[in-house]
């Protein structure tokens, strides 16, 4: 059974209909990329995964269980945007480990999380930092260690790289999936740059003006896209 399963999902603002009937299956441990056009609904789609936004109509599944009616902070996901807001007055400490603090994990077990964490993300040194003291990178890092905390079954990235700059993301790219292999989790990333979905995906999903185009591996999408669209969007040759 795949880990996630929309079936049929729309979304509408007012008259504006942003998501037109999605159906999508994500595997366990896949890394899906879900990429397309500014403005073609990547965000939207996310943020009902996540359940930070209703649908309009259809059905979100996780382990086969329907998700509509449950609140964000019971999906067992995490979610990572390309505005990482960290707390500017608690060290990168106590903003990877607030949401337990919130949860009412005790300071002990806190610590032990929020240490395994950093190892994998190479912040033991930058534990009693504040964000102001951080590069941009490094506060990506921290943002990313707030999401393993919490041990989701599935990871969202809502371009978590686009505020970098162009070394430093591919260097977060490598580290990423890096992440994927150590954490054996599943990830949805969404992205509106061809070359990270290529180069990072299992999967590719290529959205469009809130249809779901074309689903396919990198290699499948390169040589057999379905239209135009597809080819002009990934780069096939003509
Ligand atoms: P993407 O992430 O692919 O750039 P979005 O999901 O952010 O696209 O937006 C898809 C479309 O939905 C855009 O036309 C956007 O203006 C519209 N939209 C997104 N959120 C809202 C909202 N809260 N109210 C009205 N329109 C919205
Ligand atoms: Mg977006």
């Amino acid at each position: 059974m795949a880990t996630l399963q929309l079936k049929q999902i729309t979304k509408s603002f007012g008259d504006t209909d942003v998501i037109k009937g999605v159906d999508l299956e994500v595997n366990d441990r896949e890394f899906v990329v879900f990429v397309g056009p500014s403005g073609c609904g990547k965000s939207t789609l996310m943020r009902m995964i996540a359940g930070l936004e209703s649908a309009t109509s259809g059905d979100i599944l996780i382990d086969g269980a329907r998700m509509n009616e449950v609140g964000p902070a019971d999906r067992g996901l995490a979610m990572v945007f390309q505005s990482y807001a960290l707390y500017p007055h608690m060290t990168v400490e106590d903003n990877m480990g607030f949401s337990m603090r919130l949860a009412g994990v005790p300071k002990e077990a806190r610590r032990e999380k929020v240490l395994e964490a950093a190892k994998i993300l190479q912040l033991e040194p930058l534990l009693d930092r504040k964000p102001k003291a951080l590069s941009g990178g490094q506060r990506q890092r921290v943002a990313i260690g707030r999401a393993i905390v919490r041990n989701p079954s599935i990871f969202l990235f809502d371009e978590p790289l686009s505020n970098l700059d162009a070394a430093l993301r591919v260097q977060m790219r490598i580290e990423l999936a890096r992440l994927h292999e150590e954490l054996d989790a599943t990830m949805i990333y969404v992205t509106h740059d061809q070359i990270e979905a290529m180069t990072m995906a299992d999967k590719i999903v290529v959205l469009h003006d809130g249809v779901v185009e074309q689903v396919g591996s990198p290699m499948e999408l390169y040589h057999h896209p379905c239209n135009r669209f597809v080819a002009g969007f990934i780069g096939s040759p003509k």
